[in-house]
């Protein structure tokens, strides 16, 4: 009796481990089908390592800057159109980190966990980018490093994108992996870049002043081309003379924006560094990840330091990404969405299978802040840059002209048209270039002027 026991027990036992793994190995099966189907190694889509089957990317015009035929990818004709959208689309080999070639597979490949991977239909990948657009944008950067966006800031939807280095994937550069030109040339650097802002900056500071300091617009600041803290001086770029709040962004004075980094103190610099957005990294519904900022002066910190973080020096560090939400959200009176710029999927038979949903973005502040914002980074335009910079536009902006040890400034520009019947915010950064207004400006403005005469 006791021998039929332990069999039936053992028995058991084997029925209950084979059941419990047959289990597992099935709902593994399912919940990774995706990942097995769409891996590098299924013939079906790629060749040693290579992607070759995947579906049409249309940019906004219906141009289609990535396609197989006859089993293999093209992409565009011209080589350096290849070269500025290579961190948009990916390369085949999948170097390029945040590629939607790679992160939208799935709608690419057309997969379906009831047919897997269907290789006769593949969907069509629409884009809000125009791909010209972001070809002549990447010309503006050359021969620097950097990026440029813009970006609707109604919608969120991107309609150019650039950063440099790159490369023609056809023609990958035999020193690439050592020639310091190529220094972080897999990475978009919109989103994975992080830079010293200098004075695009002084749009932070002034929003913590705005919802911090009372008076701070019948204040006046004077300006002697330096001024002494008393824990370390901070120079200017002129000497001002006496300034108001508004005069004090318009020629970017430094030693306005330290005096008024002082009254704030660290906790509402960064506190106003967080309402900006600029601390977080969000990933978006591109599934793109952007890093995020640094903001490290502390109350214990001297004078000096913080007067230097007010004007955007000392340590802080920035996203081109997250600048341009910041912007987005100035622009369209407090909020926008984050900018995108995958807008649809659609099968061959037209059906739509997936469409974006942008999310709220990280920069989030109240309607008269913004409004304050706006008018007073027009007139930093009208009465400092000079319109005549941006043709037909009325541009709202301001550069930043961060200084470097030893190196050539990075050169920022961060502004919209003021015109909400052309919706558009700009971010520029051009590495180790020079001046913001020289640099980043000017290509600020060629591309947002070569839009606008695209779409008038
Ligand atoms: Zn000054």
């Amino acid at each position: 009796m006791n021998i039929i026991n332990k069999r039936l027990i053992m028995i058991f036992s084997v029925i209950i481990i084979f059941l419990t793994v047959t289990s597992i190995l099935i709902v593994s099966m399912f919940s990774n089908a995706e990942e097995y189907a769409l891996k590098s190694v299924n013939a079906h889509l790629y060749d040693s390592g290579t992607i070759l089957n995947a579906g049409d990317i249309t940019d906004i015009n219906g141009n289609k800057i990535a396609y197989t035929s006859n089993g293999e990818r093209h992409y565009s004709s011209n080589p350096s159109t290849r070269a500025a959208l290579l961190h948009i689309i990916g390369d085949n080999q999948g170097f390029i980190d945040g590629g939607i070639q790679d992160t939208f597979r799935e709608e690419l490949c057309s997969y379906s966990l009831l047919y897997g991977v269907n290789t006769e239909t593949k969907n069509t990948l629409c884009l809000t980018l125009d791909a010209e657009l972001c070809a002549f944008a990447y010309e503006q950067l050359l021969p620097y490093k950097g990026c440029i966006a813009v970006c609707n800031y109604k919608t969120g939807e991107l309609v150019c994108l650039a950063s440099s280095p790159s490369y023609d994937m056809f023609n990958k550069p035999s020193d690439i992996e050592n020639n310091p030109d190529y220094d972080g040339v897999y990475i978009n650097r919109l989103y994975g870049g992080l830079y010293t802002p200098g004075s695009v900056f002084k749009l932070v500071t002034a929003l913590g002043a705005i919802e911090n300091i009372d008076d701070i617009h019948t204040q006046s600041f004077k300006c002697t081309g330096s001024y002494n803290t008393g824990e370390g001086t901070i120079i200017c770029n002129d000497v001002h003379g006496t300034v108001d709040f508004t005069q004090a962004l318009n020629y970017s004075c430094n030693c306005a924006f330290a005096q008024i980094a002082i009254q704030l103190g660290a906790d509402k610099l960064n506190e106003a560094f967080n309402l900006a957005g600029l601390n977080s990294s969000v990933r978006n519904c591109d599934r793109i990840l952007n890093t995020d900022g640094k903001f490290r002066t502390t109350a214990d910190d001297t004078l000096g330091t913080l007067g230097w973080t007010g004007i955007g020096q000392a340590d802080t560090l920035v996203n081109p990404y997250s600048f341009l939400s910041f912007v987005c959200s100035i622009a369209n009176g407090g909020t926008s969405y984050q900018p995108h710029f995958v807008k649809t999927a659609v099968n061959s038979n037209g059906r739509t299978v997936y469409t974006a949903e942008p999310e709220l973005s990280s920069c989030t502040i109240n309607k008269t802040t913004a409004d304050t914002l706006k008018e007073m980074m027009r007139s930093t335009v009208s009465n400092y840059y000079g319109d005549y910079r941006f043709g037909n536009l009325t541009m709202c902006g301001k550069t930043g002209t961060a200084e470097r040890d030893n190196e050539k400034p990075h050169a920022w520009f961060a502004g919209f048209s003021y015109d909400d019947s052309f919706p558009y915010a700009v971010v520029a950064v051009l590495e180790n270039s020079g001046s913001g207004l020289q640099y980043a400006g000017t290509a600020a403005s060629e591309v947002m002027q070569k839009l606008y005469n695209t779409i008038n």
